[in-house]
């Protein structure tokens, strides 16, 4: 730390992304992205755009808040796209919550949460997960602040039904509800048919995963129209040209071609029932995962000892050391190839493990 870094950032931990290794040719598990390349149109759209890269980008952002409100069934004044679903996000912890307004979440979720929090100086009440690692709703409806909800959570993938969540909207009207939707397109039901009822909702939603758009950096949020101005506020006064002109025009791309993104998902959802079969048959246990990652323990073999024996193999995975949940790895469904793969691996591991 210099001794010029600001006092208020002196205790900051940042939140650590999963590893993106140069070195090596890994089959990557490890940060949910999507085996899959981008729609055709949308690296076409964005090859096009480069053409244009000495203009700034629109800040308004206009055709694609329209294709995402076609899609959505909303409208353009009810979406704001944003580098990254981590950006609309930040701009939530920013926008709803303060001193008066803590902000709640569960213990094991998005490990970005508890960042934002301390990086917006906002204080954060974090609930425990039941037992069986699903949320407990009543202790969220008891809590007081603003409510941010995984769903599907991360890392365990279990979604929660959109009646459980709009039981919470419906209770306290006053209180604030950030819905965050990056996996819901692996078979979550979303709140986004939620906004036009409760205006104290705000679902988030990724391009990173589902739509193949990762290193693009698009997200975006979706909510009555003053909760979105409340957002523009917070994007105007930090960068308002926050998604670029490539990536503007990729989504718009993608969006074009959603029959690709459904078959895509369709196949990961296909994969994922593949591998947790695979996974069972060797012993390991396994959340119910709506998402494009399976949550699974082994009683043989420690989490930190199944990921290095996988990173050993070439397979990378993810591995959480918070005390909870660390017997467990993260793993992203890939390609049919890539799971058998893992599978392979594994069944070669717990064969060496006593
Ligand atoms: N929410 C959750 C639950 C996530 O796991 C991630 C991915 N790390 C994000 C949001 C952010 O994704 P992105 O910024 O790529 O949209």
């Amino acid at each position: 730390m210099s001794r010029f870094f600001s006092e208020k950032y002196a205790a900051l931990t940042p939140y650590t992304p999963g590893e993106q290794p140069q070195d090596q040719q890994y089959i990557k598990l490890n940060t949910n992205e999507s085996p899959f390349p981008p729609a055709p149109e949308a690296q076409q759209m964005a090859a096009e755009a480069a053409e244009k890269l000495q203009l700034y980008s629109d800040p308004t952002a206009a055709p694609l808040h329209r294709a995402l409100a076609e899609t959505l069934g909303v409208a353009p004044t009810e979406v704001l796209a944003t580098n990254g679903s981590d950006e609309i996000l930040n701009f939530a912890f920013m926008a709803f919550c303060d001193a008066a307004h803590p902000a709640v979440f569960p213990d094991i979720t998005y490990g970005f949460y508890p960042v934002f929090a301390a990086l917006n100086g906002v204080p954060a009440t974090v609930l425990p997960l039941r037992d069986d690692l699903t949320v407990d709703l009543d202790a969220l409806a008891a809590a007081k602040g603003t409510i941010f909800l995984a769903n599907p959570n991360a890392p365990t993938g279990i979604a929660l039904p959109r009646a459980a969540i709009e039981a919470l909207l419906a209770a306290d009207p006053d209180r604030m509800v950030v819905v965050d939707e990056a996996y819901v397109d692996f078979g979550a039901e979303s709140c986004v048919p939620l906004i036009k009822k409760y205006d104290n909702l705000l679902v988030t939603q990724t391009f990173s995963k589902s739509r193949s758009l990762a290193g693009a950096r698009l997200g975006f949020g979706v909510g009555c129209e003053a909760l979105i101005n409340d957002l523009n506020t917070i994007k105007y006064s930090t960068n308002p040209y926050n998604v670029n002109r490539m990536t503007m025009a990729a989504g718009i791309g993608a969006l074009a071609q959603e029959a690709y993104t459904r078959a895509n998902c369709a196949a990961i959802i296909e994969n994922r029932a593949f591998a947790a079969d695979g996974l069972r048959a060797l012993g390991f246990e396994l959340t119910d995962s709506r998402a494009n990652f399976l949550f699974a323990k082994h009683p043989r073999i420690g989490g930190e000892a199944f990921y290095k024996a996988l990173r050993a193999r070439g397979i990378l995975v993810r591995h959480f050391s918070t005390e909870r949940i660390k017997d467990y790895n993260r793993i992203t469904v890939g390609s049919r190839a890539q799971m058998q793969a893992l599978l392979d691996a594994a069944a070669a591991i717990l064969e060496e493990t006593p």
